[in-house]
């Protein structure tokens, strides 16, 4: 391995000394610890780091896109130049294979690369000019322009189920560091070696292009001591998680219990609803099975977009069951991403099973074991799914409810879904036009509405839209995913009566940078 893990904190270019008892990666699939001792930062180099960020949020904000786009491409490069120690290090931490590895490491560079070109472009800062009429009658018109500015420094939890794309430079942080904010990195306790290996890329990478220090530093120690310490801190403008509900929930109370509140960008629980309209279901039934069951077990299940909940109506849908049931009871276990996680898809699974009036339809024949988990599907009728909210909750994993009732019945229920990241339909043509109430239901608890696909494959893109109501993330007006991640770090500022070369380059009469813009009311 290319990279000297270290197993210390990086507080802007210096290295924590560390404090306390040291904590190991375990690897999953065999309960051994990894080798190297990772410490947690003393609560002084905390200081520090959320110091330089504030120092460095002065200068890194000042910066042109252009110079961001700089940053953020190095990032990119240094990041694909450890891909090895990334392949060697990642599936020892996480239990997930190399090609997953490899193709995370693909969608966190291309990521960073996609911001860079939206911020050396420009025009996502929406600038707005409205010209003044000093001679207006009664009142004069000032002149008024306005765009997006970076919030400050922010704090990114890494999540455990994304150990590149969501994690260290992954897609909280690019998004944030294009807006022009600085990032402080929490690592995640399962794969702390994959984050020092990405958090040395970006220390690189940030001396490179002469980023100020501070602009990135990454800490290990624990989410309540360390996460919280910088959640609450003054300086730090908004928070990125991805995780449990519970460690989602606890960050929004702190940062709306601090005396300036900050906005959390927490994604949390989502079980994906699938509806299966009846004619779909009769003339593709197998071939919706094959789909279901490979988004359902990819990745072991670990995905937030996972499917956990199929509605199906009563009387159609046997081939479909037939071939679900086939596939699942022949489905191998898998490793996941750490004991905790498994155990608590095991007591999920187990909670499901115990509950009156849910059916066990297919369960691998597999043996469950350690931190292995197995497949399996649970139905419900729609009446009873209605009565017992804790079968409207996430699975983390591999499993998948069906529920059966009438149409007329499904959607009647999906206003009392929680919000979801995703839900999706399968219908024909005609089907699909002839339950626009379903559409429009599924529209009103989703981020994003799916047709004749399957939830898991989250496109990096322009339009993609990876938030949803409440509990999906702590708030649907966003995304996680994609360009428009950027806006969640940004706040709107409007300049009034400036003299042109006081104006930002985006705002001055003569377009310097001929981005796209609104003027006096038109896109020009
Ligand atoms: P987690 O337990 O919420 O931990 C995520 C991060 O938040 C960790 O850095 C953790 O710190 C920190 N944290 C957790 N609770 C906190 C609190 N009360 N105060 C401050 N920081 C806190 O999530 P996880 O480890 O990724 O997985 C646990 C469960 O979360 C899974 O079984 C699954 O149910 C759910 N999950 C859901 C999704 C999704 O996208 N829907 C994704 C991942 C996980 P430590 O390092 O100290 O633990």
């Amino acid at each position: 391995m290319t990279t000297d893990l270290q197993g210390t904190s990086i507080i802007g270019y210096t290295r924590s000394q560390g404090t306390g008892s040291p904590s190991q990666a375990t690897n999953p699939a065999s309960g051994e610890k990894l080798a190297t001792e990772f410490f947690a930062p003393t609560h002084d180099e905390v200081d520090r780091a959320i110091e330089l960020a504030a120092a460095a949020f002065l200068e890194y904000s000042a910066l042109s896109g252009g110079e961001r786009a700089e940053f953020l491409r190095k990032i990119a490069e240094e990041i694909d130049g450890v891909v090895e120690d990334i392949v060697e290090r990642g599936p020892l931490e996480t239990g997930l294979p190399e090609p997953r590895m490899r193709g995370e490491t693909a969608r966190t560079t291309g990521q960073l690369r996609l911001f860079a070109d939206l911020v050396e472009e420009g025009s996502w800062v929406d600038a707005r000019i409205e010209r003044g009429q000093p001679d207006r009658e009664p009142l004069p018109k000032p002149d008024l322009r306005s765009m997006r500015r970076p919030l400050g420094p922010v704090a990114v939890f890494c999540a455990s189920n994304f150990p590149l794309a969501f994690s260290v430079a992954g897609g909280d942080t690019a998004a944030a560091l294009a807006a022009g904010c600085p990032v402080l990195v929490k690592a995640h306790h399962s794969h702390p070696g994959i984050a020092e290996i990405v958090g040395q890329a970006v220390v690189r990478a940030a001396k490179a292009t002469n980023m100020p220090e501070g602009v990135f530093s990454l800490l290990y120690g624990s989410g309540r001591d360390i996460g919280m310490a910088l959640v609450k801190d003054p300086v730090v403008q908004a928070v990125g998680f991805t995780g449990s509900r519970s460690g989602g929930l606890a960050l929004m109370e702190a940062a709306a219990n601090r005396p300036q509140p900050i906005p959390v960008y927490a994604e949390m629980s989502s079980v994906n609803p699938v509806v299966l309209l009846p004619e779909a279901v009769d003339s593709r039934g197998e071939e919706i099975a094959e789909g279901l069951f490979a988004s359902l077990t990819l990745g072991a299940g670990q995905f937030c977009t996972n499917p956990g909940l199929v509605f199906l109506p009563e009387g159609h849908g046997d081939a479909f069951i037939e071939k679900l049931k086939e596939r699942i009871e022949t489905a191998p276990s898998a490793v996941m991403l750490n004991a905790g996680i498994c155990q608590a898809f095991k007591d999920a699974t187990s909670d499901f099973s115990d509950t009156p009036g849910v059916e066990t339809v297919a369960h691998s024949f597999t043996k469950q074991v350690d931190h292995r988990a197995v497949p399996v599907v649970f139905s419900v009728k729609v009446r009873r799914f209605l009565e017992d909210a804790d079968l409207h909750g996430e699975m983390f994993g591999p499993g998948t409810l069906i529920v059966r009732g009438s149409l007329e019945e499904i959607e009647a229920t999906i206003p009392e879904l929680e919000g979801q990241l995703t839900a999706t339909v399968h219908g024909t043509e005609a089907e699909l036009a002839a339950n626009r109430g379903i559409l429009g239901a599924l529209e009103r608890r989703a981020g994003r509405v799916i047709v004749n696909g399957f939830p898991t494959g989250v496109e990096v893109c322009h339009s993609m839209v990876h938030g949803g109501p409440f509990p999906s993330t702590s708030d649907g007006r966003s995304t996680s995913v994609g360009t428009m991640a950027i806006e969640r770090f940004c706040r709107p500022v409007s300049w009034q009566g400036f003299p042109q070369d006081l104006l930002p380059a985006e705002l001055r009469d003569d377009n310097p940078l001929g981005i796209s813009r609104m003027v006096d009311g038109k896109r020009v």
